[in-house]
């Protein structure tokens, strides 16, 4: 049987990592598949503007791109890898969609009060917000993870959830919906990212509380929770042994791509998910998920 893209990139990368976080994805070899030409836009998103946060790469970057093909406007956060954030705004528009980049530490809750009134101030509405900005620290001794580390994962991954959600709320109405990124390790742990994987498994937690709050407004809130990526994160955070095996461990034997990623968001986003709210879908290479 002969590989498809996604088997024979997993064969193709070597061994590599990057002295700085976050990753920046211009300088990974070879690069992640992002756009699936085998994806056609159907006008799924049409009209809607989509806040994306880590939107310039990796995730967000597959996300984006799926839905400037749905039809929808970008407008994409990041922390400060400035030419990542430039090709996604070229991919986007190339398929029509007005595109602005907001460099910002959503970290902070007046960065993130600002975001949303930046975005409006150029949109004119926000209809789907995904948080999917993330930071890891991998710390193979539990008694090493140090009250900043802890400070630094838990602000970015969960308070910035919060932060924005509650900036964003005021804008959605019926029909919108904020989806946020998980991960695998909320639901298997995982022993050196213990930090990390807590702050998915509250990801988690808040996705479905929330969804509850809401519900009564017609807004949905849902989560993505991915496996192992070719994305920016990983050679950013693991030594280049580690990334080089990431996915072998998965039933299906390989890493994912972003691009196997962004159907799950386009889903979420649009009116072929409905009935869906407070879930999480995982999108892991076979990893059987129980709660
Ligand atoms: P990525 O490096 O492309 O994305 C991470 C993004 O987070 C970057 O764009 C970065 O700018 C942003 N970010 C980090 N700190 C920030 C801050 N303080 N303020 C603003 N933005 C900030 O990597 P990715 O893998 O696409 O990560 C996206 C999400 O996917 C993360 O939440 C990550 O935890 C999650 N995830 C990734 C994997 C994987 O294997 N790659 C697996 C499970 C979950």
């Amino acid at each position: 049987m002969s590989k498809d893209k996604y088997e024979k990139i997993h064969d193709q990368i070597d061994p590599q990592e990057q002295d700085h976080q976050p990753g920046v994805e211009s300088e990974m070899s070879p690069q992640p598949i992002y756009d699936d030409e085998n994806y056609k836009g159907a006008g799924k998103l049409e009209g809607k503007v989509a806040l994306i946060t880590g939107g310039d790469s990796g995730i967000g970057r597959a996300v984006a791109i799926a839905y400037a093909k749905e039809g929808a406007h970008i407008a994409i956060a990041y922390l400060d890898e400035h030419e990542d954030a430039d090709k996604t705004i070229e991919a986007v528009k190339a398929y029509g969609a007005e595109a602005q980049k907001f460099a910002t530490d959503v970290s902070q809750v007046e960065n993130c009060h600002q975001l949303v009134v930046d975005v409006i101030a150029e949109f004119g509405q926000l209809n789907v917000l995904v948080n999917n900005a993330g930071k890891q620290f991998p710390t193979e001794d539990f008694l090493d993870i140090s009250p900043e580390q802890l400070h630094e994962t838990f602000e970015t991954n969960i308070y910035s959830m919060f932060y924005l959600s509650q900036a964003a709320l005021p804008h959605l109405s019926k029909g919108d919906s904020i989806i946020n990124t998980s991960s695998v390790t909320a639901y298997r742990g995982s022993p050196a990212l213990i930090d990390y994987s807590s702050t998915k498994g509250a990801i988690t937690s808040f996705t479905r509380s929330l969804a509850a709050n809401v519900s009564e407004q017609g807004i949905r809130v849902n989560s993505v929770a991915p496996g192992p990526i070719w994305t920016p994160l990983i050679p950013a955070t693991f030594d280049a042994e580690k990334s080089g095996k990431q996915g072998e461990d998965t039933p299906l034997e390989r890493r994912g791509q972003p691009a196997e990623l962004a159907p799950a968001y386009v889903y979420l986003a649009s009116t072929d998910s409905t009935y869906v709210t407070g879930q999480a879908i995982h999108v892991n290479g076979g990893d059987f998920i129980t709660s």
